[in-house]
Protein backbone atom coordinates (compact mmCIF):
# COMPACT_ATOMS: atom_id res chain seq x y z
CA UNK A 1 0.00 0.00 0.00
CA UNK A 2 1.61 3.52 -0.97
CA UNK A 3 1.52 6.33 1.83
CA UNK A 4 2.16 9.23 0.20
CA UNK A 5 2.75 12.75 1.36
CA UNK A 6 1.43 16.46 1.24
CA UNK A 7 -1.84 15.51 -0.42
CA UNK A 8 -4.39 18.45 -1.04
CA UNK A 9 -7.86 17.42 0.89
CA UNK A 10 -9.94 20.06 -1.26
CA UNK A 11 -9.69 17.48 -3.85
CA UNK A 12 -11.31 14.70 -2.22
CA UNK A 13 -13.90 16.73 -0.37
CA UNK A 14 -17.54 17.60 -2.35
CA UNK A 15 -16.97 21.30 -0.86
CA UNK A 16 -13.32 21.49 -1.83
CA UNK A 17 -11.90 23.30 1.08
CA UNK A 18 -8.86 22.36 3.16
CA UNK A 19 -5.43 22.26 3.40
CA UNK A 20 -2.99 19.34 2.76
CA UNK A 21 -2.93 15.92 4.63
CA UNK A 22 0.89 14.87 5.82
CA UNK A 23 0.25 11.24 5.05
CA UNK A 24 -2.57 9.56 3.03
CA UNK A 25 -3.51 6.26 1.30
CA UNK A 26 -6.02 5.01 -0.01
CA UNK A 27 -6.93 1.20 1.18
CA UNK A 28 -9.01 -1.21 -0.26
CA UNK A 29 -8.97 -4.32 2.14
CA UNK A 30 -9.29 -4.70 5.85
CA UNK A 31 -5.88 -5.28 6.48
CA UNK A 32 -4.29 -2.34 4.53
CA UNK A 33 -6.86 -0.57 7.10
CA UNK A 34 -5.10 -2.09 9.67
CA UNK A 35 -1.51 -1.45 7.96
CA UNK A 36 -2.50 2.22 7.80
CA UNK A 37 -3.27 2.32 11.48
CA UNK A 38 -0.07 0.48 12.68
CA UNK A 39 1.41 3.00 10.41
CA UNK A 40 -0.48 5.93 12.11
CA UNK A 41 0.45 4.30 15.61
CA UNK A 42 4.11 4.35 14.73
CA UNK A 43 4.40 7.81 13.91
CA UNK A 44 2.54 8.94 17.04
CA UNK A 45 -0.16 11.07 14.59
CA UNK A 46 -3.65 10.97 14.52
CA UNK A 47 -5.43 8.85 11.84
CA UNK A 48 -8.79 9.98 10.19
CA UNK A 49 -10.87 7.85 7.82
CA UNK A 50 -12.02 9.54 5.14
CA UNK A 51 -14.45 8.29 2.67
CA UNK A 52 -16.62 10.23 -0.30
CA UNK A 53 -15.44 13.30 1.36
CA UNK A 54 -19.71 14.48 0.96
CA UNK A 55 -20.03 15.24 4.71
CA UNK A 56 -16.05 16.73 5.47
CA UNK A 57 -14.91 19.85 6.05
CA UNK A 58 -10.80 19.98 6.56
CA UNK A 59 -8.98 22.93 8.04
CA UNK A 60 -7.14 24.92 5.66
CA UNK A 61 -4.24 24.19 7.53
CA UNK A 62 -5.53 20.37 6.71
CA UNK A 63 -4.70 17.61 8.30
CA UNK A 64 -1.30 17.02 10.52
CA UNK A 65 -1.34 13.31 10.25
CA UNK A 66 -2.70 10.41 8.33
CA UNK A 67 -5.73 10.44 5.93
CA UNK A 68 -7.14 6.89 5.22
CA UNK A 69 -9.30 6.08 1.98
CA UNK A 70 -11.79 3.50 2.01
CA UNK A 71 -11.59 2.15 -0.99
CA UNK A 72 -13.02 -1.64 -0.54
CA UNK A 73 -15.13 -2.84 -3.57
CA UNK A 74 -17.67 -5.03 -4.19
CA UNK A 75 -21.45 -5.50 -3.79
CA UNK A 76 -23.00 -9.15 -3.52
CA UNK A 77 -26.39 -9.96 -3.63
CA UNK A 78 -28.18 -13.06 -2.34
CA UNK A 79 -31.68 -14.56 -2.52
CA UNK A 80 -33.88 -14.58 1.04
CA UNK A 81 -37.00 -15.49 -0.25
CA UNK A 82 -39.24 -12.23 -0.66
CA UNK A 83 -35.86 -10.08 -0.06
CA UNK A 84 -32.61 -10.07 -1.63
CA UNK A 85 -29.42 -9.20 1.20
CA UNK A 86 -27.00 -7.12 -0.15
CA UNK A 87 -23.47 -7.32 1.14
CA UNK A 88 -21.80 -3.56 0.09
CA UNK A 89 -17.90 -3.22 1.13
CA UNK A 90 -17.69 0.50 2.48
CA UNK A 91 -15.76 1.93 -0.43
CA UNK A 92 -18.84 1.39 -2.76
CA UNK A 93 -20.60 4.94 -4.08
CA UNK A 94 -24.12 4.62 -2.45
CA UNK A 95 -25.61 6.44 -5.23
CA UNK A 96 -24.68 3.62 -7.85
CA UNK A 97 -25.93 1.09 -5.30
CA UNK A 98 -29.44 2.72 -5.36
CA UNK A 99 -29.82 2.81 -9.01
CA UNK A 100 -28.91 -0.55 -9.24
CA UNK A 101 -31.48 -1.67 -6.42
CA UNK A 102 -33.84 0.10 -8.10
CA UNK A 103 -33.26 -1.18 -11.43
CA UNK A 104 -33.35 -5.05 -10.10
CA UNK A 105 -36.76 -3.75 -8.95
CA UNK A 106 -35.57 -3.85 -5.13
CA UNK A 107 -37.16 -1.60 -2.69
CA UNK A 108 -35.71 -0.01 0.53
CA UNK A 109 -33.14 2.42 -0.53
CA UNK A 110 -35.48 4.30 -4.44
CA UNK A 111 -36.05 7.52 -1.97
CA UNK A 112 -32.03 7.87 -0.75
CA UNK A 113 -31.03 8.10 -4.74
CA UNK A 114 -28.89 10.70 -5.53
CA UNK A 115 -27.71 11.29 -2.03
CA UNK A 116 -23.36 11.24 -2.98
CA UNK A 117 -21.22 9.65 -0.66
CA UNK A 118 -19.91 6.25 0.34
CA UNK A 119 -22.17 2.94 1.34
CA UNK A 120 -19.69 2.79 4.58
CA UNK A 121 -20.56 6.14 5.92
CA UNK A 122 -24.62 5.76 5.91
CA UNK A 123 -24.70 3.88 8.97
CA UNK A 124 -22.40 6.28 10.94
CA UNK A 125 -25.55 9.44 10.32
CA UNK A 126 -28.08 7.19 9.83
CA UNK A 127 -28.83 9.01 6.05
CA UNK A 128 -31.98 9.96 4.92
CA UNK A 129 -33.90 11.73 2.73
CA UNK A 130 -38.00 11.60 1.52
CA UNK A 131 -39.18 9.55 4.23
CA UNK A 132 -36.75 6.78 3.71
CA UNK A 133 -33.67 6.26 6.25
CA UNK A 134 -31.08 3.42 6.01
CA UNK A 135 -31.90 2.08 9.00
CA UNK A 136 -34.85 0.81 7.38
CA UNK A 137 -32.95 -1.76 5.42
CA UNK A 138 -29.83 -1.88 7.50
CA UNK A 139 -29.47 -5.91 8.93
CA UNK A 140 -25.90 -5.24 9.80
CA UNK A 141 -22.72 -3.44 10.12
CA UNK A 142 -19.11 -5.21 10.29
CA UNK A 143 -16.38 -2.73 11.40
CA UNK A 144 -12.78 -2.52 12.34
CA UNK A 145 -12.37 -1.52 15.98
CA UNK A 146 -9.23 0.87 15.86
CA UNK A 147 -8.55 -0.02 19.17
CA UNK A 148 -7.67 -4.30 18.69
CA UNK A 149 -7.92 -4.18 15.31
CA UNK A 150 -10.56 -6.74 15.32
CA UNK A 151 -13.59 -6.79 12.69
CA UNK A 152 -16.87 -7.07 14.65
CA UNK A 153 -20.54 -7.13 13.30
CA UNK A 154 -23.58 -5.41 14.77
CA UNK A 155 -27.09 -5.71 14.57
CA UNK A 156 -29.37 -3.22 13.42
CA UNK A 157 -30.46 -2.65 16.88
CA UNK A 158 -26.81 -2.86 18.54
CA UNK A 159 -26.40 0.38 15.95
CA UNK A 160 -28.36 2.41 18.34
CA UNK A 161 -29.97 4.44 14.72
CA UNK A 162 -31.79 7.76 15.52
CA UNK A 163 -32.70 11.04 13.31
CA UNK A 164 -28.86 11.73 11.92
CA UNK A 165 -27.63 9.14 14.76
CA UNK A 166 -25.77 6.17 15.34
CA UNK A 167 -23.54 4.57 17.98
CA UNK A 168 -20.75 5.16 15.20
CA UNK A 169 -20.93 9.01 15.73
CA UNK A 170 -21.97 9.59 19.50
CA UNK A 171 -20.40 7.17 22.13
CA UNK A 172 -18.13 5.45 19.86
CA UNK A 173 -17.15 8.35 17.54
CA UNK A 174 -13.96 7.75 15.85
CA UNK A 175 -13.55 3.72 17.09
CA UNK A 176 -15.11 1.69 14.59
CA UNK A 177 -14.51 2.12 10.79
CA UNK A 178 -17.25 0.72 9.13
CA UNK A 179 -16.16 -2.30 6.38
CA UNK A 180 -19.45 -3.34 4.97
CA UNK A 181 -23.30 -3.05 5.30
CA UNK A 182 -25.66 -5.84 5.05
CA UNK A 183 -28.88 -4.36 3.48
CA UNK A 184 -32.30 -5.82 3.45
CA UNK A 185 -34.14 -5.10 0.35
CA UNK A 186 -37.91 -6.16 -1.26
CA UNK A 187 -37.93 -8.05 -4.17
CA UNK A 188 -40.78 -6.57 -6.74
CA UNK A 189 -41.08 -4.30 -3.46
CA UNK A 190 -43.39 -1.40 -3.79
CA UNK A 191 -41.64 2.50 -3.02
CA UNK A 192 -42.10 4.88 0.10
CA UNK A 193 -44.22 7.89 -1.06
CA UNK A 194 -44.39 8.97 2.53
CA UNK A 195 -43.12 12.53 1.91
CA UNK A 196 -45.76 15.24 0.76
CA UNK A 197 -43.61 16.41 -1.79
CA UNK A 198 -42.67 13.14 -3.41
CA UNK A 199 -46.35 12.07 -3.13
CA UNK A 200 -47.43 15.61 -4.98
CA UNK A 201 -45.48 14.97 -7.85
CA UNK A 202 -45.97 10.89 -8.32
CA UNK A 203 -49.56 12.16 -8.30
CA UNK A 204 -49.17 14.46 -10.94
CA UNK A 205 -46.97 12.02 -12.96
CA UNK A 206 -48.48 8.90 -13.31
CA UNK A 207 -52.31 7.68 -11.45
CA UNK A 208 -50.64 6.02 -8.58
CA UNK A 209 -53.50 3.38 -8.58
CA UNK A 210 -52.21 2.07 -11.74
CA UNK A 211 -48.48 1.37 -10.57
CA UNK A 212 -47.80 -2.26 -10.82
CA UNK A 213 -45.14 -2.64 -7.92
CA UNK A 214 -41.26 -3.18 -8.52
CA UNK A 215 -38.76 -1.92 -11.04
CA UNK A 216 -41.79 0.65 -12.98
CA UNK A 217 -43.19 2.28 -9.55
CA UNK A 218 -39.13 2.17 -7.85
CA UNK A 219 -37.90 3.99 -10.80
CA UNK A 220 -41.06 6.56 -11.16
CA UNK A 221 -40.38 7.33 -7.27
CA UNK A 222 -36.22 7.91 -7.91
CA UNK A 223 -36.56 9.79 -10.76
CA UNK A 224 -39.56 12.12 -8.84
CA UNK A 225 -36.73 11.75 -6.21
CA UNK A 226 -33.53 12.93 -8.40
CA UNK A 227 -35.60 16.16 -9.98
CA UNK A 228 -36.52 17.41 -6.80
CA UNK A 229 -32.80 16.87 -5.60
CA UNK A 230 -31.52 19.15 -8.51
CA UNK A 231 -33.92 21.81 -8.17
CA UNK A 232 -32.37 22.13 -4.62
CA UNK A 233 -29.25 21.54 -6.14
CA UNK A 234 -28.72 18.67 -3.67
CA UNK A 235 -27.16 16.17 -6.40
CA UNK A 236 -23.41 16.63 -7.13
CA UNK A 237 -23.30 18.73 -10.64
CA UNK A 238 -19.63 20.49 -11.18
CA UNK A 239 -21.88 22.37 -13.46
CA UNK A 240 -24.02 23.81 -10.37
CA UNK A 241 -21.90 25.89 -8.13
CA UNK A 242 -24.35 25.48 -5.70
CA UNK A 243 -23.31 22.04 -5.12
CA UNK A 244 -19.80 22.57 -3.62
CA UNK A 245 -21.63 21.93 -0.62
CA UNK A 246 -21.61 19.40 1.81
CA UNK A 247 -25.30 19.09 1.53
CA UNK A 248 -27.40 19.99 4.60
CA UNK A 249 -24.75 22.25 7.12
CA UNK A 250 -27.01 22.17 9.84
CA UNK A 251 -29.63 19.60 11.51
CA UNK A 252 -32.86 20.17 11.88
CA UNK A 253 -33.21 20.81 16.03
CA UNK A 254 -35.46 18.09 18.03
CA UNK A 255 -36.76 20.25 20.57
CA UNK A 256 -38.78 18.99 23.80
CA UNK A 257 -42.65 20.41 24.44
CA UNK A 258 -41.02 23.22 26.70
CA UNK A 259 -38.77 24.14 24.49
CA UNK A 260 -41.64 24.22 21.73
CA UNK A 261 -43.39 26.43 23.68
CA UNK A 262 -40.64 28.71 24.23
CA UNK A 263 -39.90 28.54 20.37
CA UNK A 264 -43.70 29.94 19.51
CA UNK A 265 -43.92 32.53 22.10
CA UNK A 266 -40.70 33.88 20.64
CA UNK A 267 -42.06 33.54 17.25
CA UNK A 268 -45.62 34.98 18.25
CA UNK A 269 -43.89 38.80 19.54
CA UNK A 270 -41.70 38.84 16.71
CA UNK A 271 -43.24 36.73 13.48
CA UNK A 272 -45.18 37.52 10.59
CA UNK A 273 -48.49 35.46 11.98
CA UNK A 274 -47.12 32.17 9.77
CA UNK A 275 -47.23 28.52 11.52
CA UNK A 276 -44.10 27.61 12.86
CA UNK A 277 -43.70 23.65 10.45
CA UNK A 278 -43.45 20.89 13.21
CA UNK A 279 -42.70 17.34 12.33
CA UNK A 280 -43.17 14.14 15.50
CA UNK A 281 -39.73 12.92 15.75
CA UNK A 282 -39.41 10.27 18.44
CA UNK A 283 -41.94 11.30 21.09
CA UNK A 284 -40.30 14.98 20.84
CA UNK A 285 -40.78 18.25 17.51
CA UNK A 286 -38.46 18.61 14.69
CA UNK A 287 -38.34 21.85 13.59
CA UNK A 288 -36.75 22.61 10.25
CA UNK A 289 -33.66 24.47 10.49
CA UNK A 290 -34.04 25.94 7.25
CA UNK A 291 -37.27 27.46 8.61
CA UNK A 292 -35.30 28.92 11.38
CA UNK A 293 -32.25 30.53 9.37
CA UNK A 294 -35.25 32.24 7.48
CA UNK A 295 -36.96 33.12 9.80
CA UNK A 296 -33.84 34.68 11.59
CA UNK A 297 -33.06 37.28 8.21
CA UNK A 298 -30.76 34.47 6.75
CA UNK A 299 -31.96 33.96 3.01
CA UNK A 300 -30.89 31.48 -0.06
CA UNK A 301 -27.78 33.34 -1.72
CA UNK A 302 -26.52 35.42 1.50
CA UNK A 303 -22.62 35.44 0.50
CA UNK A 304 -20.01 36.93 2.69
CA UNK A 305 -16.17 36.16 2.39
CA UNK A 306 -16.89 33.69 -0.72
CA UNK A 307 -18.72 31.18 1.02
CA UNK A 308 -22.53 31.64 1.51
CA UNK A 309 -25.66 29.79 1.59
CA UNK A 310 -26.99 27.96 -1.37
CA UNK A 311 -29.57 29.60 -4.25
CA UNK A 312 -31.42 26.65 -3.93
CA UNK A 313 -31.66 25.52 -0.45
CA UNK A 314 -30.99 27.19 2.45
CA UNK A 315 -29.73 24.71 4.72
CA UNK A 316 -26.59 24.29 2.75
CA UNK A 317 -23.97 26.84 3.01
CA UNK A 318 -21.50 26.91 -0.32
CA UNK A 319 -18.16 27.69 -1.15
CA UNK A 320 -18.00 30.23 -3.90
CA UNK A 321 -13.66 30.43 -3.62
CA UNK A 322 -13.75 31.29 0.39
CA UNK A 323 -12.04 29.29 3.15
CA UNK A 324 -12.90 26.88 5.69
CA UNK A 325 -12.50 29.80 8.56
CA UNK A 326 -14.79 31.68 6.24
CA UNK A 327 -17.50 28.73 5.65
CA UNK A 328 -17.18 28.33 9.92
CA UNK A 329 -17.32 31.75 10.47
CA UNK A 330 -20.20 31.85 8.48
CA UNK A 331 -22.34 28.85 9.72
CA UNK A 332 -21.16 30.72 13.78
CA UNK A 333 -23.35 33.61 12.41
CA UNK A 334 -26.42 31.56 11.66
CA UNK A 335 -26.12 29.88 14.72
CA UNK A 336 -25.57 32.83 16.55
CA UNK A 337 -28.77 34.39 14.79
CA UNK A 338 -30.94 31.48 15.50
CA UNK A 339 -30.46 31.55 18.79
CA UNK A 340 -30.90 34.93 19.30
CA UNK A 341 -34.19 35.14 17.49
CA UNK A 342 -35.83 31.56 18.90
CA UNK A 343 -33.48 30.57 21.66
CA UNK A 344 -32.84 27.08 20.08
CA UNK A 345 -28.76 26.57 19.28
CA UNK A 346 -28.41 24.55 15.47
CA UNK A 347 -26.42 21.34 15.54
CA UNK A 348 -23.68 20.98 12.45
CA UNK A 349 -24.84 18.02 10.62
CA UNK A 350 -21.23 18.15 8.89
CA UNK A 351 -17.72 17.12 9.99
CA UNK A 352 -14.92 19.69 10.71
CA UNK A 353 -12.08 17.99 11.10
CA UNK A 354 -10.02 20.01 13.26
C1 LIG B 1 -25.17 17.64 -2.39
C2 LIG B 1 -25.27 16.81 -1.14
C3 LIG B 1 -26.49 16.26 -0.76
C4 LIG B 1 -26.62 15.49 0.41
N1 LIG B 1 -27.83 14.99 0.75
C5 LIG B 1 -27.97 14.24 1.86
C6 LIG B 1 -29.24 13.71 2.24
O1 LIG B 1 -30.24 13.88 1.54
N2 LIG B 1 -29.31 12.99 3.38
C7 LIG B 1 -28.22 12.75 4.17
O2 LIG B 1 -28.38 12.08 5.21
N3 LIG B 1 -27.01 13.25 3.85
C8 LIG B 1 -26.85 13.98 2.73
N4 LIG B 1 -25.64 14.50 2.39
C9 LIG B 1 -24.49 14.28 3.28
C10 LIG B 1 -23.56 13.12 2.84
O3 LIG B 1 -23.72 12.83 1.50
C11 LIG B 1 -23.81 11.85 3.63
O4 LIG B 1 -23.63 12.09 5.00
C12 LIG B 1 -22.88 10.71 3.19
O5 LIG B 1 -23.28 9.52 3.80
C13 LIG B 1 -21.43 10.98 3.53
O6 LIG B 1 -20.67 9.97 2.90
P1 LIG B 1 -19.14 10.16 2.56
O7 LIG B 1 -18.62 8.85 2.14
O8 LIG B 1 -18.95 11.27 1.62
O9 LIG B 1 -18.56 10.53 4.01
P2 LIG B 1 -17.31 11.42 4.39
O10 LIG B 1 -17.61 12.85 4.18
O11 LIG B 1 -16.08 10.91 3.76
O12 LIG B 1 -17.27 11.13 5.96
C14 LIG B 1 -18.26 11.63 6.79
C15 LIG B 1 -18.03 11.11 8.22
O13 LIG B 1 -18.27 9.72 8.26
C16 LIG B 1 -17.09 9.03 8.66
N5 LIG B 1 -17.00 7.83 7.81
C17 LIG B 1 -17.04 7.78 6.46
N6 LIG B 1 -16.93 6.49 6.06
C18 LIG B 1 -16.81 5.75 7.18
C19 LIG B 1 -16.62 4.37 7.44
N7 LIG B 1 -16.51 3.50 6.45
N8 LIG B 1 -16.52 3.97 8.73
C20 LIG B 1 -16.60 4.84 9.76
N9 LIG B 1 -16.74 6.16 9.57
C21 LIG B 1 -16.84 6.61 8.30
C22 LIG B 1 -15.92 9.98 8.39
O14 LIG B 1 -14.82 9.70 9.24
C23 LIG B 1 -16.59 11.32 8.71
O15 LIG B 1 -16.61 11.54 10.10
C24 LIG B 1 -25.48 15.28 1.23
C25 LIG B 1 -24.24 15.83 0.84
C26 LIG B 1 -24.15 16.59 -0.33
C27 LIG B 1 -22.82 17.17 -0.73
Amino acid sequence: MLIRENIRLAEYTTIRLGGPARWFCSCATTDELREALKFAASKRMRAHLLAGGSNTVFADAGFDGLVMKADMQGVEFTDDGEHVLASVQAGEEWEPFTRTAVEKGFAGVECLSGIPGSVGAVPVQNVGAYGQEVKDTIVSVTALDRTTLDTVTFSNDECRFGYRHSRFKAEDAGRYIVTSVLFRLKKNGRPVIGYPEVRKAVEAAVPLATLADGRESLTAVRNIVLALRRKKSMVIDPSDPNTRSVGSFFMNPVVTDEQLWSMKERWKSIGDGTEMPLFASEGRTKVPAAWLIERSGFAKGYTKDRVGISENHTLALVNRGGTTASLVALAEEIRDGVFRTFGVRLEPEANIIP
